[in-house]
């Protein structure tokens, strides 16, 4: 389980910036313990233990990069065409023994090894061909064509670093150095709840006054991505006693346990006394919208350690927002991966907003490409912090800084696309 101490989310400021929430997690949040060996092909989304040292050179050998003739630059004319002899012949996988002298010049395609002697590679479409002599052009650079041993990555070189996620490219790599197994953290294990009498599951039927659970669905999907070991508990009714026993047998054997809705301090709201009755609980009044309450806290089940708490408001897309903001860095850094910071790119905004001074706020945005070839961000008219489509219908979220208090036209924003968010 994770070590963490009951004040670790404490907090005393009134407002709690985003930049300083993340400071909080990286200073105070320990990895967990605990890795495995684990098969490439299952190690998407995962974090490496250890750094990945390469046992060989990539490329292994020195190579062609592409199909002509390979030659020694040294015997060739400065100003004009020279005329050599093609010795031999070299496809891909196969190896000639024959050392290139000079005068001479050998057919050879791409990946295939250079033969000794030969330092450049002429590619096919500058060459003319006459009977067995080939006929190359001045100009060439020595060493041209040519890829060298290691250049990619050198034998004994850290190829991948302790704490990377891996992605698809450093599955290729890891593969490219001959691995097969890696060596990785053990997976973070996330319960997930969603509170409230008016939520229901999917696939039942919705009685009057209810509506169907779209929260747990959003953050088991996003949770998957980040190669987290998801327990979906369910939906917790709005009751203390049955908030505090559900969230204790999760907290025995998680990691982290999110929950979402109950949090602000309405009547039915009974997510801060469950948490308080076994656990340490702590709001962050983040200054953030949509999201801003967050209830963060150490639950204690049966062990003794404890398990992260992170009570996330019940809107979707404030839940949306509070993944990425809040739960994503917690996430990263239990998971003892290195921090991922997300880069705003600059879009031309199309829309105007009047926001507060000192809070970040998101804006749910589609992009498109104006008549001067600029990318322009249009905002969805519709901005509740309920409204599910105002994700489904856009790209991704224009970030206006805590320190901006109004949008004009024309005015350049910052975009997070929904692809880098999830990934
Ligand atoms: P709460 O903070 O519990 O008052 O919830 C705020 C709003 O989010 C209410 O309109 C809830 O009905 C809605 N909500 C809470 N949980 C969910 C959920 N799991 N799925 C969809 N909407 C929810
Ligand atoms: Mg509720």
């Amino acid at each position: 389980m994770a070590q963490l101490t009951d004040d670790c989310f404490a907090f005393n400021g009134p407002l709690l910036p985003v930049d300083e929430a993340e400071r909080l997690i990286a200073e105070r949040i320990a990895p967990i313990d605990g890795s495995e060996s684990v098969a490439l092909r299952t190690a998407s989304g995962r974090v490496l233990a250890g750094d990945v040292v390469a046992p060989v050179n990539v490329p292994p050998f020195d190579n062609s990069a592409v199909d002509g003739f390979a030659v020694r630059a040294d015997g060739l004319a400065a100003n004009g065409e020279t005329r050599l002899a093609i010795v031999d012949r070299i496809t891909a996988g196969h190896v000639s023994d024959r050392a290139l002298k000079a005068g001479e010049a050998i057919r050879i395609f791409t990946g295939a090894p250079m033969p000794q002697g030969a330092d450049t590679v002429f590619m096919q479409e500058d060459c003319r061909i006459e009977g067995d002599h080939v006929i190359v052009p001045p100009g060439l650079k020595r060493g041209a064509n040519r890829r060298f041993a290691g250049e990619d990555m050198k034998a004994g070189a850290v190829a991948l670093p302790a704490g990377r996620r891996l992605s698809v490219q450093h599955l290729a790599l890891a593969a490219a150095l001959g691995l097969t197994k890696l060596d990785l953290r053990r997976r973070v294990r996330v319960a997930i709840f969603s509170t409230g009498d008016e939520i229901v599951e999917p696939g039942s039927a919705l009685p009057r006054a209810a509506l169907y659970d779209s929260n747990r669905y959003l953050l088991a999907a996003l949770l998957a991505r980040y190669g987290v070991e998801v327990t979906d508990l369910g939906i917790l009714s709005d009751d203390t006693k049955e908030l505090a026993r559900g969230l204790a047998s999760a907290a025995a054997n998680h990691d982290l346990v999110l929950t979402s809705g109950g949090i602000s301090t309405g009547e039915a709201d009974h997510v801060r006394d469950a948490v308080e009755s076994i656990g340490r609980l702590v709001f962050w009044r983040v200054a953030i919208k949509p999201g801003r309450p967050v209830a963060m806290g150490v639950l204690h089940g049966s062990n003794s350690d404890g398990a992260a708490f992170v009570g996330l408001p019940g809107n979707p897309v404030a839940v949306f927002v509070i993944f990425v903001r809040v739960v994503r860095p917690l996430l990263l850094r239990l998971a003892g991966a290195l921090p991922e910071p997300l880069i705003a790119l600059p879009v031309r905004a199309t829309f105007s907003y009047k926001k507060r001074a000192g809070r970040r706020e998101y804006v749910r945005v589609t992009l498109r490409k104006a008549a001067d070839g600029a990318i322009e961000a249009e905002k969805y008219a519709q901005d509740g912090a309920g409204v599910l489509t105002s994700l489904t219908e856009t790209d991704g979220l224009a970030e206006l800084p805590e320190d901006v208090t109004e949008v004009e036209p024309g005015e350049t924003v910052g975009f997070l696309s929904y692809a880098s968010l999830v990934g």
